[in-house]
């Protein structure tokens, strides 16, 4: 007898089929003989249609109101999913992030999770219960409630199977696994049976938002065994593991393409090129909590400068008048501000030994006339911002390039 955290994503939940389906997934898991504790997300679309309304009400989207309207996605679900899994005969009990407590730090929108007890879910285990958890949401120091960013049931199912200690997380999606690119925007996309979770790390924080990034790192810290795999009925699937142990991985160069359509950039021209202006500039977006990605300053010209950086599309609104300011304040002539870009990356563990991968990664998307804004490298990654127009050809000209097609 195994003990399975099984997280199910909003395509997976999307109408009352779909949960009544996803119910008989988890009865045949819990038929083999195996403990199971369910994750869900909210139905597939109703996170998106809660903000557009939000905005429409109050375009600020006060966040601890966000929150507390985002989280009843999920617990809507979690109630449904109990119901259709009562319906079938089993013993289920469906659980806000508030109700296990699961506890969290005061960032609203974009919460990490601080502590996370597992007595009521034991209990339930050892009553034959199948306990069915909210994902997405927990509840800060005050005892108000917080999300834990976009995708973010996929960390609260990888936190639950830490805490509990369990033998496996199984993220079931509308994809059977983590692909070379995203297959629906890449056909030739291969699956791949197996990835780092180091390559895993970079594909998440750089776009491939099959899994959030938080429940990799919390995946490979606590060395969970992590699986992606269908919900639409596949028997191929992905594991997430310690290191490459495929000859196929070690030989990549390149092993993934990404695309991130979330960022959005903003510059300050004309700004006096001399010690601490960079953290004049950015130390106000620290304060308010934004994080800044790729920084360029270029060459200075008579003792001034132009200072550019990316951010996420979603914190461009609360950045752009503290640049503003900070322009005014610093005697910048302007800010520019473009949220039409992406951000195209190669990622493999052989970038750091293959001198060519940036010399290959500019001339395919040179060969397609696409202009590259920014640049910048990792020991496993290459990353452009092109124009937003070109992302998903730019993804698959790479893929091409690499040859990372299927043979
Ligand atoms: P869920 O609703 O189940 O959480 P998501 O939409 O968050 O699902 O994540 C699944 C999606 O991730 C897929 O439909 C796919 O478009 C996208 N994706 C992006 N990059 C990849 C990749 N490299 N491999 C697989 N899927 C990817
Ligand atoms: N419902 C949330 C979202 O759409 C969380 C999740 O699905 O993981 O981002
Ligand atoms: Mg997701």
């Amino acid at each position: 007898m195994a003990l399975i955290v099984q997280k199910f994503g909003g395509s997976s939940l999307a109408s009352p089929d779909h949960i009544r389906r996803v119910a008989c997934t988890i009865a045949a898991t819990k038929k083999e003989g195996h403990q199971v504790v369910v994750v869900v997300s909210a139905m597939g679309g109703e996170t998106d249609r809660l903000l557009a309304l939000a905005t429409e009400i109050n375009p600020d989207k006060p966040a601890r109101e966000l929150d507390a309207l985002l989280a009843t996605g999920e617990q809507a679900s979690a109630a449904l999913m109990a119901m259709a899994l009562q319906n079938l005969g089993l013993s289920a009990r469906s659980y806000a992030g508030i109700q296990l407590p699961l506890r969290t730090d005061a960032n609203h929108t974009r919460a990490r999770i601080v502590d996370l007890p597992t007595s009521v879910l034991r209990r339930d285990l050892d009553q034959n219960i199948i306990p069915v958890v909210a994902g997405f949401q927990g509840v800060n120091g005050n005892g108000d409630i917080t999300t834990l960013g976009r995708g973010g049931s996929d960390t609260t199912a990888v936190a639950l199977a830490a805490a509990l200690q369990a033998d496996v997380c199984e993220i079931y999606t509308d994809v059977d696994g983590v692909y070379t690119a995203d297959p629906n925007i890449c056909p030739s996309a291969r699956h791949l049976s197996k990835v780092t979770y180091e390559e895993m790390l970079e594909m998440s924080g750089l776009g491939a938002k099959v899994l959030q990034i938080r429940s990799v790192e919390l995946a490979q810290k606590y060395r969970v065994p992590l699986l992606v795999k269908s919900s639409f009925g596949s028997n191929k699937c992905t594991w997430i593991v310690e290191e490459a142990k495929s000859m196929e991985m070690e030989s990549a160069i390149v092993s993934g393409i990404t695309l991130d359509r979330s960022v959005a950039k903003l510059s300050v021209i004309h700004v006096p090129d001399r010690p601490g202006i960079a953290y004049q500039i950015l130390a106000p977006l620290a304060d308010a909590q934004i994080n800044v990605d790729m920084v360029i300053q270029n060459a200075s010209i008579e003792g001034y400068t132009d200072f550019t950086f990316t951010l996420s599309r979603e914190d461009l609104a609360k950045a752009r008048p503290l640049l503003e300011q900070v322009a005014k304040d610093i005697g910048a002539w302007e800010i520019r501000a473009d949220d039409s870009i992406a951000k195209v990356s190669a990622i493999g563990l052989g970038v750091k030994n293959h001198p060519g991968v940036a010399a290959r990664m500019f001339k395919a998307l040179a060969d397609e006339n696409i202009n590259i804004q920014m640049i910048s490298t990792s020991e496993i990654r290459i990353s452009c911002i092109i124009e937003a127009k070109y992302g998903e050809l730019a993804v698959r000209v790479l893929h091409d390039a690499f040859g990372l097609q299927q043979s």
